[in-house]
């Protein structure tokens, strides 16, 4: 084969300047593209959002030979392929989309060395014809992405990616590189080991995602307060997960009964309802998505503004990765989450109700604390949320809600002891509703039934009004001193740790939840588009031309350029190829082809 000689190795810069059109390389992807192009393993363990495909896109163009990249998600594989295309990329896919005869055209591409990169699926990749198949073809690398699907400890265990040990071991010294967000140790470990990668060079990077500004709010009126959170994000796509299926479909009812354009998406949708759903997601500008957590692995929109939770999730680790999916251009996007004291017990019972062997429950428990004590906290949220990763943020990060509007707090003792006091009176099987009406003095059915009102704590707590009680009580359980039963039911028992507090050797500090709004709290945090008056006309002008060649190619818009090209493109407002070259994100390809029309839109306005 003279293939080698052909194509001889390119010079990383120059593919990532000619073909991708960026200047630099970001944070570590300059050091993770020179071991693998010069032939070594790595596993690539970076943030939403920082630069992955890069890391294996470049060593893949330079190298002689194509590259195969492993990808779980048929979407997200032909999302990468038609954005590598647009930029002049030799990039092609294998999966079970494809009819017989494009699938042979792929194979004959492949055997010609006509291909930079291929995308397959795991399950295709270890098939023995696929392997014979590679055998006759020359490989630059195997880049293996998502590759937190090996373990089960991630959050999307795919038992095919077990046997990529294996199947990348019959191709000795050709470079393998693993990729994934995954911030959680265990699965990091996991994810090696699984890969046989033990001896790879292993790169991370901070987990922190700047860019995201998190928001925890106390359920008062769920409806209100994602409308009154959706108002500032008009006119951009955005992610609002749900717990149901019901949920989900009456949610993005309501959405549109109040004139924001929503779709559902959950797994008990017909296959070509979810499809469609999902491609208008990726397609149309400003759409909200109503899903259920079916949805959002592998999606690489890179424009979704915002990620609102309805439900609590089930663990730190969820609530990062589908808040994750937020800002991956990283311009400036919302995580906002609305959430009770009815998720903690519907999750403890998700819990008990589950499967899982009790060790493995034993976990599951400790996380959802977890998560609590960072819905609950009186400190920054990131501080709080890479600490769970094991990363020192030194907090005040300005960009959450408790940074940006500090939270007070109370000396709670008398009161903790009052709650617990409550609690334990009523004999350990009330849930929060009921021990709230106790303490405050309300006389309920419940509560004359029980003869609740002849105990001393009857409206023992009446000084403070029933929401700080709730309060009070979600705190208690994220600081560990309560807990939710077994059963699910929601009713309250002391932990052993609350005789400490009883016996007034531990002193209690709450946070104040006060009835700070939103959209006030955040009012630093930008909208969709960060650009001046004079500069928001050109930038709608460029969007609008960019989704007029997207639907007459029936490609998602972001694959030709993406917000952040366009919006350098509004403020600069280039007059010429050359000047055009000079902005982030236009590589040649992308000039020769969409040059001349972005030119004709910024001819129309002044030059910048
Ligand atoms: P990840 O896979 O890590 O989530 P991506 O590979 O999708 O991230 O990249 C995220 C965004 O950053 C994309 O829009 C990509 O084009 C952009 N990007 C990546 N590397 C660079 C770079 N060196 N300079 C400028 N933009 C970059
Ligand atoms: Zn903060």
């Amino acid at each position: 084969m003279d293939q080698l000689f052909a194509r001889p190795q390119a010079d990383p810069k120059h593919v990532l300047r000619d073909v991708f059109g960026y200047d630099a390389f970001r944070g570590q992807q300059e050091a993770v593209v020179r071991q693998v192009t010069e032939g070594g393993d790595a596993v690539v363990l970076f943030p939403t959002g920082a630069g992955k495909s890069l890391c294996y896109q470049i060593p893949a163009i330079a190298r002689p030979g194509v590259g195969i990249v492993i990808s779980p998600l048929i979407a997200l594989m032909r999302d990468q392929v038609e954005a590598l295309r647009q930029a002049g990329v030799n990039a092609a896919a294998l999966n079970s989309s494809l009819s017989g005869a494009e699938a042979s055209a792929v194979r004959d591409q492949l055997l010609s060395g006509e291909l930079d990169l291929l995308y397959v699926a795991p399950e295709r990749a270890t098939t023995p014809g696929f392997i014979q198949l590679l055998e006759r073809a020359e490989i630059a690398l195997f880049a293996i992405d998502e590759a937190h699907c090996v373990s089960q400890w991630g959050h999307d265990f795919r038992p095919e990616y077990r046997a990529l040990a294996d199947f990348t071991a019959q191709f000795p010294g050709v470079p393998r590189v693993a990729l994934t967000a995954t911030a959680d140790p265990m699965t990091r470990t996991d994810i090696i080991e699984r890969l046989g990668l033990s001896d790879a060079e292993v790169f991370i990077s901070s987990f922190d995602r700047p860019n995201i500004a998190y928001t925890i709010v106390e359920r008062a009126n769920a409806k209100t307060q994602l409308k009154s959170f959706l108002a500032r994000h008009e006119g951009a796509s955005g992610i609002v997960y749900c717990l149901s299926r019901a949920k989900v479909e009456a949610t993005a009812e309501w959405l549109n009964a109040q004139g924001i354009r929503a779709l559902p998406y959950h797994a008990g949708l017909a296959p070509d309802i979810r499809m469609a759903n999902q491609d208008a997601f990726l397609k149309e500008d400003g759409l909200c998505l109503v899903a259920t957590v079916a949805f959002g692995m592998g999606i690489d929109k890179p424009d979704v503004r915002y990620v609102a939770h309805l439900d609590l999730p089930a663990t730190i680790e969820a609530y990062y990765q589908e808040t994750g999916r937020a800002g991956r251009d990283g311009q400036p996007s919302d995580a906002w989450m609305c959430y009770g004291m009815a998720d903690v017990v519907q999750r403890r019972r998700m819990i008990e109700e589950g499967n899982a062997p009790d060790a493995v429950k034993t976990i599951e428990r400790r996380k959802l604390n977890a998560l609590l004590g960072v819905c609950e906290t009186a400190d920054c949220r990131r501080k709080a949320i890479l600490a769970h990763f094991g990363e020192d943020h030194a907090g005040n990060c300005g960009n959450c809600d408790t940074c940006l509007a500090p939270v007070e707090t109370w000396d709670g003792t008398d009161a903790a002891i009052k709650a617990l006091a409550a609690i334990y009176r009523t004999g350990q099987r009330f849930g929060a509703g009921h021990i709230v009406d106790v303490l405050t003095g309300k006389t309920t059915n419940k509560v004359t039934r029980f003869r609740h009102d002849e105990q001393p704590v009857f409206g023992a707590g009446r000084d403070i009004n029933a929401r700080t009680w709730h309060s009070v009580l979600r705190q208690l359980m994220a600081m560990g001193l309560i807990h939710t039963d077994h059963a699910g039911h929601g009713a309250l028992y002391l932990d052993a740790e609350a005789r400490a507090v009883f016996r007034n050797e531990r002193q209690i500090t709450f946070r104040k939840d006060a009835a700070r709004q939103t959209t006030e709290s955040l009012k630093r945090s930008r909208g969709p588009v960060d650009l001046s008056g004079e500069h928001q006309p050109v930038f709608e002008a460029l969007r609008s031309e960019r989704t007029r060649l997207a639907r007459e190619q029936g490609v998602p818009p972001y694959v030709i350029f993406h917000d952040s090209t366009l919006k350098v493109m509004a403020v600069e407002r280039p007059q010429s190829r050359d000047a055009m070259m000079n902005l982030p994100g236009v590589g040649q390809a992308k000039l020769d082809r969409y040059g001349d029309a972005f030119l004709a839109v910024l001819g129309q306005f002044a030059p910048g």
